[in-house]
């Protein structure tokens, strides 16, 4: 009985995006199905070898043919096959995750023409109707009934039982009449189909065959060849060298191959921003394809992505996504593990304790980060595009290691700085190299862009003694630099450290000292007003422009709070950072203020003022607007009356 069913909705308003052909590359639907045939024969390969000899071994293949005349082309694999459930979940649904996400990002895309971002999505199969307007797949699978799924990849698709023998998958492709500039004739040819092979398939670990059909002259009887009559000869050509790339010498493999291995791999466009090639020969052996991609996978920060590197078992597939390989931090990085160590019917439980798979990770971790070291020291400009991509992945991996990656990744850190024009990225030891003869730390600065950290009170001196700072705009930034704590036996220090005031010589220090002493009743009059908010009022030496500002001890700053104030969940109380301000007493508001010296009521309402004040110039919203706002009028009210 034929069934017909209907497409699920985002898997229709994605058909119809890619029949108007959103891919301007329309001839990578062959690598597509090529690689999921691949993929099957992989499946059917583990199952079998878990099966306790029930399911028989049998070498993988994959065969295609093509019919010029009535343009069609045909991909079959002996692989895993589909039950009817899997057809209608693996080839109704779209991307399994189906989410308004997925989408969303589709259209974003396709307004953009960015393909790029398209590449991501696992699209494969429907790339056939690029080409195809109508496309069946004859499918069994182990103990099973045979299938025929049909589709015109407009609304619906059918289904109906139809004989097949044996196990694996038949797809049909019935290609769209040529138009003015599209030709999809071509694909039903056998340079075509060799061409694309060659170029994206090469690799492909299972022989990719093709039956050849030469017309040669027909011979007589005594072999002669007979002019002008010809007949079919066929031969079966293999059209790919199978040799996985990760199997063959370093030295006969170059960038550009692992680039196309990359994109072909994993569904991307573009190349990669890094490819490595890595073999370990020694107490442990394995070979690695590791890569980073140019542009961060569209889902990497949805709690549904899914970290992992591709592992095989002597050249068998046996995990699409082992978790294991990769730290919590590089989750970006994609790729593949090859070891001849492991046994092939390991389960998945010791898998994920195994030794040998820790010490695969250990070592691959430290393959990419000594990449990305050599990348900064030698092409820097390639290393900010990274950087910029992934730096704060780099961060998180220092500071949730509690330090114990610290010497690992510190190397990694690049900020912007005071002295960098054009926000451009200095590193710690460019840093700590340039310092000024006697400074002892390493200076930062911390709030939400680097435009709002350059306004800073407390940056004012900086500038004038030509101090650099570093300039933290990112959240996770104090936190990895309190992590780190030094670099090369220097401190980090902030400039809203309350202790910096006691970095000053002795001259301002007297002068500080007896200010203190002339305008206590001020301080305390300030001190209690502002007794729930600030754990003391000082005055200050760093100020040079503006009236006031905030430091805090050291541990915890103002961006520190606010970021973890934004992360908390209700009930939780974060901590809250040990409060100074600081009043500039070389300001005019200073002076006017001491004016009020006696008057303890208006100096005490002036107070909430200058703490709000302080926080605005720290770029922190102020909690209670309507006061602010309206002490502030009161004091253009009464100045105007004066
Ligand atoms: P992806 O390969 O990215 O998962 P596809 O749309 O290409 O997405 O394929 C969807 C699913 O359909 C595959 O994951 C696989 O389970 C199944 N499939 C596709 N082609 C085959 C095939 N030749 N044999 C068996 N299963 C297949």
């Amino acid at each position: 009985m034929k069934e017909t069913l209907q497409f699920q909705t985002e898997s229709k308003e994605l058909l119809n995006l890619m029949i108007n052909s959103i891919y301007s590359n329309k001839e990578i639907f062959l690598r597509e199905l090529i690689s999921n045939a691949s993929d099957a024969i992989d499946k059917y390969k583990f199952l079998a070898f878990n099966s306790n000899g029930t399911i028989p071994f049998k070498e993988g293949e994959i065969h295609l043919s093509y019919d010029e005349t009535n343009h069609t082309i045909t991909i079959s694999d002996n692989g895993i096959g589909m039950s009817k459930e899997d057809i209608i979940n693996n080839l109704g649904t779209i991307a399994k995750s189906g989410s308004k996400d997925f989408m969303n990002k589709f259209k974003e895309a396709k307004e953009k023409q960015d393909i790029n971002i398209i590449g991501q999505f696992g699209v494969g199969f429907y790339s056939a109707f690029m080409v195809a307007d109508k496309v069946e797949v004859l499918t069994k699978a182990n103990n099973e009934p045979s299938y025929l799924f049909s589709s015109n990849g407009k609304d619906n698709f059918t289904i109906e039982e139809k004989e097949k023998d044996d196990v694996g998958t038949i797809i049909t492709l019935y290609l769209k009449e040529d138009i003015e500039d599209e030709n999809y004739s071509q694909f039903a040819s056998r340079w075509k189909i060799e061409e694309l092979v060659k170029k994206y398939s090469d690799y492909v670990r299972y022989p990719i065959k093709m039956t050849i059909v030469n017309k040669v002259l027909k011979k007589d009887e005594n072999g002669k060849e007979i002019e002008n009559e010809y007949e079919n000869v066929y031969e079966e050509k293999t059209l790919n060298s199978m040799i996985p790339l990760w199997k063959k010498n370093k030295s006969e493999v170059e960038e550009k191959d692992l680039n196309e291995f990359y994109k072909a791999k994993f569904n991307d466009f573009e190349d990669p921003l890094f490819s490595l090639f890595v073999k370990v020969d020694g107490v442990i052996t394995y070979s690695s394809l590791l890569f980073i991609p140019s542009h961060a996978p569209y889902n990497l920060y949805s709690e549904n992505y899914e970290k992992g590197l591709q592992l095989y078992a002597k050249n068998i597939f046996i995990k699409d996504k082992c978790p294991e390989l990769v730290p919590d931090y590089l989750k970006f990085v994609r790729g593949l593990v090859d070891s001849d160590d492991f046994n092939l019917n390991i389960s998945r439980e010791i898998l994920q304790s195994s030794p040998i798979l820790k010490k695969i990770a250990n070592n691959v971790e430290k393959k990419i980060i000594d990449e990305l070291k050599k990348t900064k020291e030698n092409d820097f400009e390639k290393y900010k595009k990274f950087w910029n991509i992934y730096g704060e992945h780099i961060k998180y991996g220092l500071y949730s290691s509690y330090g114990e990656k610290s010497d690992l990744l510190k190397d990694l850190l690049v900020f912007p700085s005071l002295n960098k024009e054009n926000n451009d990225y200095i590193s710690l030891k460019e840093y700590v190299d340039n310092m000024k003869e006697n400074q002892k730390f390493i200076y930062f600065a911390a709030g939400d862009t680097i435009d709002s950290i350059k306004l800073l009170p407390q940056l004012e001196k900086y500038k004038k003694e030509e101090i650099d700072v570093l300039l933290l705009d990112k959240k996770i930034d104090e936190f990895t630099l309190m992590v780190l704590a030094k670099y090369m036996d220097k401190d980090f220090k902030s400039i809203s450290d309350e202790t910096l005031n006691e970095e000053i010589n002795q001259e301002e220090k007297d002068k500080i000292d007896s200010l203190s002493v002339n305008h206590k009743r001020f301080l305390d009059n300030i001190k209690e007003s502002l007794k729930d908010k600030v754990d003391n009022v000082v005055f200050s030496s760093k100020l040079i422009d503006s009236p006031v500002c905030i430091s805090t001890k050291q541990g915890l700053s103002l961006n520190m709070e606010r970021t973890l104030d934004e992360q908390k969940g209700f009930e939780d109380e974060t901590p809250r950072a040990i409060k100074t301000l600081e009043i500039n007493p070389d300001h005019d508001l200073f002076k006017a203020l001491i004016k009020l010296e006696n008057n303890d009521e208006d100096t005490k309402n002036y107070a909430s003022i200058l703490y709000d004040e302080a926080l605005l110039l720290e770029g922190i919203e102020i909690k209670d607007k309507h006061d602010f706002v309206k002490k502030l009028n009161e004091v253009i009210v009464k100045s105007i009356n004066k």
